[in-house]
Parts: C-alpha cells; sequence; structure tokens
C-alpha cells in the first residue's frame, strides 16, 4: 500500500483565519502581500522577486485572491485555498488589486513590496489607509506550530552536523581561502537537505572581527581563528521554509591563552543567554543576560550587536533579542543567541545556536560542541 502523499494537513487555512482574526482586531480590511516571506507562509508560493506584480490579498471577510502574472501561473500550486487570478501583459495589475479590497480600507501591506507598487496604488486611491504587514503577520510567525519547530529541528540538525565536521577537520582549512571554504560550506548545506543557501560566512584571523565579513580571497594559515557562520532554508512538504543558522569557531593550531580566556567568556554568555529564554522573560532581559558576562569580563565595548534575532521562514525575524525590546517570550518562540567578542585588528569569535520556548524551558535546537575547537 502506499503512503497518502500528504501525511500531514495543509496549514494555509488556518493561517489564514488567524490573518483575518489579526485583521478584525486591528480594525484593518485586508491583508496584501507580495515578494517576501509572508506570502510562502500564507499559500506555499514563494514568487520571484519581478518587475512584474504578484500579491496575495486577504480580506478580513472572504476569499483570499493571488494576483499573479500569467507567466508565473503554471508555478502556483493550486490548494484551493486561494483564488489564483493571472493577468496579462496588457492587464493593469494595480487595478485588479485595487478591485479585492473596499474602497476606503485599511491595508496591511507586505513589508518587502517594491515601494512603486504602493506609490502606484497609493497615488490612485489616496483614501486607502495604509500599515505594515508585520504588525499583522510578525505576532503569528513567531508563534511556531509543531510542524514548522519540526523542520527547524531537521535544519538545526543539518547545521550541527557541518559544524562537526569543522570541528574535527573533516573540512580541511590552512592553505585554502575564505571564498573556497564557504563554497564547500554551502555545498554541505545543500546536500544535508536545504532548499537554499542564506549565507556561509568564512572570516580568518582578523577578518573575523566584522562580524559579517564578506568572504574573499584570504589564505587560511596555522594558528588563527577561523570563523564560521552558515545557513539555509528548509523546505516542508508544502513548500514552505523555516531556516538554519550556527555558528561555530575553530583554531588552525593551539591558541593562546588570551583566546581561550576571552572564548571562555564567550562560551558562559551564550549559555547564559540560552538559559534566560524562559517563557514570560523579556526580550531586553534575554539580552542583558547574555551581555552582563561579556560586559563584566572587560570586554563589553568588543560585543557590538545585539545578541540575537527571531528564526522561521525568514532568518531574522520576530522577535529580536535586544535592548528594547520588551515583549516577552511565548511558548513556541524560536530565536538565535549569538554573542561575539570582535578585537579589531586582531581577531573576533561568535558562538551561536537556536533556540525554542517550550513549557519546559528553552530548548537548545543545536547541539554542536560549544568548546573550543582545536584543528591541524
Ligand atoms: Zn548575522
Ligand atoms: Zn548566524
Ligand atoms: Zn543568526
Amino acid at each position: 500500500m502506499s503512503e497518502p502523499r500528504h501525511a500531514m494537513t495543509s496549514p494555509f487555512p488556518a493561517r489564514l483565519d488567524r490573518v483575518r482574526n489579526r485583521l478584525r482586531n486591528l480594525g484593518l480590511d485586508a491583508l496584501a502581500v507580495s515578494v517576501g516571506p509572508d506570502l510562502p507562509w500564507l499559500c506555499g508560493y514563494e514568487a520571484m522577486p519581478l518587475e512584474r506584480l504578484t500579491m496575495l490579498v486577504v480580506p478580513v471577510d472572504g476569499p483570499a485572491t493571488l494576483v499573479v502574472p500569467a507567466l508565473e501561473a503554471p508555478r502556483v500550486n493550486d490548494r484551493g485555498d486561494v483564488t489564483v487570478r493571472p493577468w496579462g501583459e496588457a492587464d493593469d495589475p494595480i487595478a485588479i488589486v485595487d478591485a479585492l479590497v473596499p474602497r476606503g480600507a485599511g491595508v496591511a501591506i507586505g513589508d518587502r513590496t517594491w515601494a512603486r507598487f504602493l506609490i502606484e496604488w497609493q497615488s490612485r486611491h489616496g483614501e486607502l489607509r495604509f500599515e505594515r504587514a508585520q504588525t499583522v503577520t510578525g505576532v503569528l510567525r513567531e508563534r511556531k506550530e509543531p510542524s514548522e519547530i519540526a523542520v527547524l529541528q531537521r535544519a538545526a540538525a543539518a547545521v550541527d552536523g557541518i559544524a562537526a565536521d569543522l570541528q574535527s577537520g573533516t573540512i580541511p582549512l590552512v592553505g585554502r581561502t575564505e571564498a573556497d571554504v564557504s563554497a564547500d560550506l554551502s555545498q554541505r548545506l545543500l546536500a544535508a537537505g536545504h532548499h537554499r543557501v542564506n549565507f556561509a560566512i568564512v572570516a580568518a584571523g582578523a577578518n573575523a572581527a566584522s562580524p559579517h565579513h564578506e568572504p574573499g580571497l584570504r589564505r587560511i594559515e596555522a594558528g588563527e581563528v577561523v570563523l564560521c557562520d552558515f545557513g539555509g532554508t528548509m523546505l516542508d512538504e508544502f513548500g514552505v521554509g523555516s531556516c538554519s543558522d550556527i555558528t561555530r569557531c575553530v583554531w588552525t593550531g593551539e591558541p593562546s591563552s588570551e583566546v581561550r580566556d576571552v572564548y571562555g567568556v564567550l562560551e558562559r554568555a551564550q549559555a547564559a543567554g540560552v538559559a534566560a529564554g524562559e517563557v514570560g522573560t523579556a526580550c531586553e532581559d534575554v539580552d542583558a543576560a547574555c551581555r552582563r558576562i561579556i560586559d563584566d569580563a572587560g570586554f563589553g565595548e568588543f560585543f557590538i550587536h545585539r545578541t540575537g534575532h527571531g528564526i522561521g521562514v525568514e532568518e531574522h525575524e520576530d522577535p529580536y533579542i535586544v535592548a528594547g525590546n520588551r515583549s516577552v517570550i511565548e511558548v513556541g518562540n524560536a530565536w538565535s543567541i549569538e554573542p561575539g567578542i570582535y578585537l579589531p585588528g586582531r581577531f573576533g569569535m561568535r558562538l551561536e545556536d537556536i533556540v525554542v520556548a517550550t513549557e519546559a524551558g528553552p530548548l537548545s535546537l543545536n547541539r554542536a560542541d560549544h568548546a573550543l575547537a582545536v584543528v591541524g
């Protein structure tokens, strides 16, 4: 007997209902999302970032319509949750979208929508009231469903395996360029089941003091740090992505006692950040719990970014683990804890895991070794 093609039921009708409830609560009439992560999250279709308009319109009462360029329509899997409305090259897609919302409506418009479409729509219908879709979808997307956590977990296990290969020396480093190792990590992300690579930062020696260093032609030498921060998007059976994101540092030769000391501070700070993520804790308090340890050790000025970011269909999304964010951790939230210590011109280090909030406490999805790793 063959297995049913979809063991799970489609998540989209329930998500569309949650959107409608949220619109109602906010006094809005419709959600209109174009390119960006809200669209696949709501219907499993990811639009190419084209000059032609793709827009999913979800009225507060009524069926959702996906307005899509006719030539893209064959890529849209019609699952019955949304009505597909293709438009031809000579049609006016703004007029088609406009006809789907009532006059004078309050519209939550996708944050990633090209400005040209919003400006054009606005200039034709000045009475429309626009808000960011983030106010509608952000709070919904940050409360992950069990099926989403399962994919986050699968993606985390995949990058853990690659991190373990870095730490064991299975992935050669010395003599290769950062760019070459980055390409290697990217290939491994795909081989491990990711649909797409989002980034593969490789930063050697003093380059590691720049948190988002662009891997270049610098050759990795013996006796230095190699910071690797990589992740991709894994798809569920409905075509919705969940992201992985991990950072580990390895040393190509015995590190100095100073490096060991600084790494010890980082490791303690990261563990404290993970442990602080109890349900009900404010995001800024999680940031503070992690930062305090680095501050107390005298490296506060070298931890130059927030402690972490939410993660899901998007690499960086709500909730942000940053000073000033008083929103509290809820069951199902997923975020990174990634403190770093960056000593300009010398070296840098960062340690990152993805954490999920459960009733039983914060659960780190990444299990790759946290200890200082020395290879070759
Ligand atoms: Zn980053
Ligand atoms: Zn990262
Ligand atoms: Zn991250």
